[in-house]
């Protein structure tokens, strides 16, 4: 999964950015208002952070133009535990809240959830084809064996069970699942993918020529 991380206090957006990282996701990040809300709307993220205050555009007015062009599930952070905020904030199209300074623990958890809600998956356990799935845990066990994974190959896997029955480009693949940062080589997702089947059956991700990948219902 790949994060957009827009928050103007450089400590707090490093220290955040490791966190999720460390967690498994691809995160970018923006530390003004601005730069924040081209990147968002020019790359496909399954989720972004959003402080409130911001200079040059501050939160609110991010969210607001972001809302008329995409449906990106944001979490805002937000320095005043005021009802006025909450309130302004789900008017404007945020999808949820957290009061600074919070828990990173609650902030994880809560980004899980909106990422899960947006893919239509209420649990954090997935279960398709014998193979069951824990996004909190980041566990993978098929036919009641435990399998290990890299944290690669988990991440692929687990953007594919939550998009299961659809079929996914390795071109998506690459966008939700790598940053800017990462040194990609094009052939990288098929090694992953290789090592997957290896790993949890041949059966379980099907190829679809010509389109991408696929974990059938
Ligand atoms: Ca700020």
């Amino acid at each position: 999964m790949r994060v957009l991380l827009v928050e103007d206090e450089p400590r707090l957006a490093r220290s955040l950015a490791r966190a999720l990282r460390e967690e498994g996701y691809a995160v970018d990040a923006a530390l003004a208002g601005d730069d924040g809300l081209h990147q968002a709307e020019s790359c496909a993220y399954d989720a972004i952070i959003l402080d409130v205050m911001l200079p040059k555009l501050d939160g609110w007015q991010v969210l607001e133009r972001l809302r008329r062009v995409k449906t990106t599930p944001v979490l805002m952070l937000t320095a005043r535990d005021a009802t006025r905020d909450r309130v302004r904030g789900l008017d404007s199209g945020a999808d949820d809240y957290l009061v600074k300074p919070f828990d990173l623990s609650e902030l994880l958890a809560r980004l899980r959830a909106l990422i899960r809600r947006s893919a239509g998956q209420g649990s954090s356990e997935m279960e398709v084809r014998g193979l069951r799935l824990d996004t909190r845990a980041r566990s993978v066990s098929r036919g009641g064996n435990a399998v290990a994974l890299t944290a690669r190959e988990y991440s692929i896997l687990e953007y594919l069970v939550l998009h299961r029955g659809e079929v996914v480009s390795r071109t998506a693949l690459y966008e939700h699942l790598f940053d800017e940062s990462d040194d990609t080589l094009s052939n990288l997702v098929d090694v992953h993918i290789f090592s997957i089947r290896k790993k949890l059956g041949s059966d379980l991700i099907v190829t679809r020529r010509g389109q991408g990948y696929c974990v059938e219902v």
